[in-house]
């Protein structure tokens, strides 16, 4: 349980797709929001192969991402939105795209930031792989001079140390949130996605049982569940 948990000033959320943040933490941000936490996303890619129409055209679906994703995190207080706009699918732990991350890390400065689980067993998709993995990676870039120093010639750009992590998808949870207070938040967050889930109406109850499901191990009606790391 995370009755004592801080409320970070500054968050940021990484991930691999529009809609992946809603699914996995929404609930959580919203209510850190609601208690004044500066909330960015970062989106790591357009997710243009979302889709199974033959006739949607990529680029148009990843216009179509970005503005559900503006509205998702509109439906919660989200404040900044960045999208790198990589090609779905074909995510790559590289350092180029760790730089990326980094540089948003350090124009951003998150107290905390929010990612997909790297290690998460039987994880299939490549992408949530590769942004658990560049989000944590970017972290450590952000807090030393030597990576990517470029980035801090000019002085605009500065160090920046993040001190708390947490990571969605994890097989091995080890902190609860209850989102009992803002589950209608996250399931609204949730249909603004309207490309991925249109037709699904079963949405608020699959919601409400997965939540239900998660909480269950300490008696919590709805809950988000994470590992949480401190960095030293
Ligand atoms: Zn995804």
């Amino acid at each position: 349980m995370a009755d004592a948990f801080e409320v970070p000033r500054r968050a940021m959320a990484i991930f691999a797709h529009p809609d992946d943040v809603d699914f996995g933490c929404s609930g959580t941000v919203a209510g850190w929001i609601e208690r004044g936490c500066h909330m960015t996303y970062c989106v790591i890619t357009g997710g243009q192969k979302g889709t199974h129409d033959p006739k949607m055209p990529p680029a148009k679906l990843a216009r179509i991402r970005e503005r559900e994703q503006r509205a998702a995190g509109a439906a919660i207080g989200v404040r900044g939105f960045v999208f790198l706009g990589h090609q779905d699918g074909e995510l790559e732990v590289s350092m180029p795209l760790r730089g990326e991350v980094c540089r948003v890390i350090r124009e951003h400065r998150p107290d905390l930031v929010i990612t997909q689980d790297p290690w998460s067993h039987y994880q299939i998709h490549p992408d949530h792989r590769a942004a658990g993995w560049t989000g944590m990676d970017g972290v450590i870039a952000a807090r030393d001079h030597l990576f990517f120093p470029q980035q801090l010639r000019g002085g605009r750009l500065k160090l920046h140390r993040v001190t708390r992590m947490l990571l969605w998808g994890s097989r091995e949870p080890n902190i609860w949130f209850d989102i009992s207070g803002t589950l209608d938040k996250k399931i609204k967050a949730l249909q603004a996605h309207e490309s991925q889930l249109g037709g699904r109406s079963e949405l608020r109850r699959r919601m409400r049982t997965w939540a239900q499901t998660i909480g269950a191990a300490w008696s919590i009606p709805a809950a988000e569940a994470f590992r949480y790391l401190e960095l030293g």
